[in-house]
């Protein structure tokens, strides 16, 4: 007898293939919706096939509102005009430009904003049709960070570039003016001698000498003025967060350090919190006194240790140091340190110290330096403290 003809498996097997199919949807729902990632799956077309629920937050959507879209609506301009044309090239070419390379191109939220993300894309393949997988990383808060970086950076920059030239001019001013003096004196002496003696030459003589004086008395002048313009500066004093300050400063005064192997501490005194100062300025100082201890540091042959602290000083004063553990100040400089032009580095121009002792001077504090015990060197300034009840000043 013939057996049973056996049950047509194909009922049984769309089943199970249902129900795997299902059961595999579900495990990538559960994934979309847990994925901290912004993950996005489009199809060949470019039409969104599922998204994670931190995408939808990403973007502003709801996945009914993205699902079977073309995903170009997530995307600025150039990406959403030429998405289409992407596809299709990759798709004919096989051509990589971002598949498992990754790049940064600009998101666009449902209500128009734009943002900076890194995309990566995944390619899948399923019997003969693509699918590929998106994930997006939101930069905007690195690119904040960054540009807030960098405009620190050009701040400072400006202000350092600026005081060089005051503690320059203010240099030359003194120095220069004793000689300019003498010279507007001994023309004085020749103008009293020539109107003694007659004769025409004599009359062309004193004239010049005359005009010469004047001359000698204007360069005093404008060097005066240039001192004066300097002196005024544009200081703006505020009350602002010392630890912010210190926080900023570092950061733009590290840029770099790592290579140097510097290991950085901090020490920070919450009592010593807020403080009367141009936020530019003490940036500047500490950014100074930063990049001179990583310098010393570098030179190798001792260990790298950089500390930032503060302390409240009494009275109203705050204290801040910066301390390393480098060679210690060179003996031959170190009755001098504060004045300008005195260095000991073949490209210095021994102007960092002296700007300094001006910007803390100019603040009503004090700036000294001590020898750190167990190596080293430890500089010192004052601030005034500002009080509690101008905290909203800052925030
Ligand atoms: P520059 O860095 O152009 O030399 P500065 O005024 O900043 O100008 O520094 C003057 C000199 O002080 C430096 O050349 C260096 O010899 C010395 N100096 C500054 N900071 C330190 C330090 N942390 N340790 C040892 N010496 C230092």
């Amino acid at each position: 007898m013939d057996p049973m003809p056996a049950p047509a498996p194909v009922p049984q097997d769309l089943e199970s293939l249902t129900a795997a199919l299902e059961a595999a949807e579900a495990r990538l729902q559960s994934i979309l919706q847990t994925v901290p990632d912004a993950m996005i799956i489009i199809d060949e077309q470019g039409r969104v096939e599922s998204l994670s629920a931190t995408a939808e937050r990403l973007f502003g959507y709801t996945k009914n509102e993205v699902v079977g879209r073309n995903v170009d609506m997530l995307m600025a301009s150039p990406h959403h005009d030429q998405h289409d044309a992407y596809l299709k090239r990759y798709l004919a070419t096989r051509e990589r430009r971002i598949i498992g390379i990754g790049r940064v191109v600009t998101g666009r939220r449902k209500d128009g904003t734009t943002f900076p993300m890194h995309l990566t894309v995944g390619e899948l393949q399923l019997a003969d049709r693509h699918y590929f997988t998106g994930f997006i990383r939101d930069l905007t808060d690195q690119q904040m960070t960054e540009s807030r970086l960098k405009e620190l950076q050009s701040e400072v920059t400006h202000m350092s570039r600026f005081m060089a030239l005051g503690e320059m001019a203010s240099t030359l001013a003194h120095e220069i003016n004793q000689p300019l003096t003498a010279i507007a004196n001994y023309l004085k002496g020749c103008g009293r001698l020539l109107e003694r003696m007659t004769g025409e030459q004599a009359l062309v003589l004193r004239d010049a000498v005359g005009k010469a004086a004047d001359q000698a008395l204007r360069a005093g002048d404008i060097i005066r003025r240039l001192r004066e313009f300097v002196a005024r500066g544009e200081s703006e004093r505020r009350i602002e967060s010392l630890p912010k300050l210190i926080e900023d400063a570092s950061t733009l005064a590290l840029i770099g350090a790592k290579e140097n192997a510097v290991t950085v501490s901090f020490r920070l005194d919450p009592a010593a919190d807020l403080v009367l100062a141009d936020r530019i300025q003490i940036q500047q100082v500490l950014v100074n006194l930063i990049r001179n201890a990583i310098e010393v540091m570098s030179e190798g042959g001792h260990s790298r240790q950089l500390e930032l602290a503060t302390l409240v000083a009494g009275g109203d004063l705050v204290e801040v140091s910066v301390s390393d553990t480098g060679v210690g100040i060179a003996p031959e400089i170190a009755a001098q340190l504060f004045q300008p032009f005195v260095t000991t580095k073949s490209k210095g121009m021994g102007l960092g110290l002296s700007i300094c002792r001006t910007i803390i001077e100019a603040h009503g504090g004090k700036i000294w330096v001590d020898t750190r015990p167990g190596g080293g060197t430890i500089f010192r300034f004052t601030l005034r403290a500002a009080k509690g009840e101008g905290r909203s000043l800052v925030e």
